[in-house]
């Protein structure tokens, strides 16, 4: 049985979550301030870990940089403001997925499933890489040696997220990244041209889903069997 570690001050919402996690079969702990929280962490650490980030103590991002530097366990991060969200991505701390408060525990529950199954592949799966070959003098990018006729903005953005998997990107981030000038772009164009850029992906190896939509935040480059 899966272990999750429920990290949250409130007691409410605590044993929302925890009632909700066991209903679906996990085992579910709870802990109630950050330093509880690393500590358990570490100690034995959880299958997953859903962290939000107003606890006592320590808070979320401190708890999850320190718990960083020793184990790579999966960790959701639970926000209480949606524009926090692009500061966190910001410091880089490696959340697997993050949820904004009110959220529904039937959503947390298939967020923690979505994560838990893709680190469970992660060991066997080949690198999404090996298949992926970008030519960045000619813009010029292949999938399992399909060529696949991107456009020099769909170029940019496969590179920008290919060069660092697994990182979750906001839709500004990618702006950034992407584009000389960002002057006259919504970031809803960025939602296109990911949208583009997954057809011609799946062209050339169906089935597979490389670019993964991480809920009301943006992108992250994933293997696509995971
Ligand atoms: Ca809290």
């Amino acid at each position: 049985m899966k272990r999750i570690l429920v990290v949250e001050d409130e007691d409410d919402i605590a044993s929302v979550l925890v009632d909700y996690l066991q209903h679906a079969g996990y085992q579910a702990e709870r802990a109630s301030d950050g330093e509880q929280a690393l500590a358990r962490m570490l100690q034995s650490p959880p299958d997953l870990t859903l962290l939000d980030i107003m606890l006592p103590r320590l808070d979320g991002i401190e708890v999850l940089r320190r718990a960083r530097l020793r184990t790579a366990s999966p960790v959701i991060m639970i926000t209480a403001r949606i524009e926090e969200v692009d500061r966190l991505l910001g410091l880089e701390l490696g959340a697997d997925d993050y949820i904004c408060k009110p959220f529904s525990p039937r959503e947390v529950v298939a967020r923690v499933r979505a994560v838990l199954r893709r680190s469970a592949t992660d060991d066997t799966t080949p690198p999404a890489l090996a298949r992926l070959l970008l030519d960045d003098t000619h813009w010029r990018a292949s999938l399992d040696g399909v060529a696949l006729n991107l456009t020099r903005l769909e170029f940019r953005l496969l590179q920008a997220l290919s060069r660092q998997p697994g990182r979750i990107f906001s839709r500004a981030q990618l702006l950034d990244l992407a584009y000389d000038d960002t002057a006259d772009v919504t970031e809803r164009a960025v939602d296109s041209h990911v949208k583009n850029l997954r057809r011609k992906l799946a062209a050339a190896a169906p089935g597979d889903d490389w670019i993964r939509s991480v809920y009301g935040v943006g992108f992250a480059f994933e293997d696509a069997r995971a």
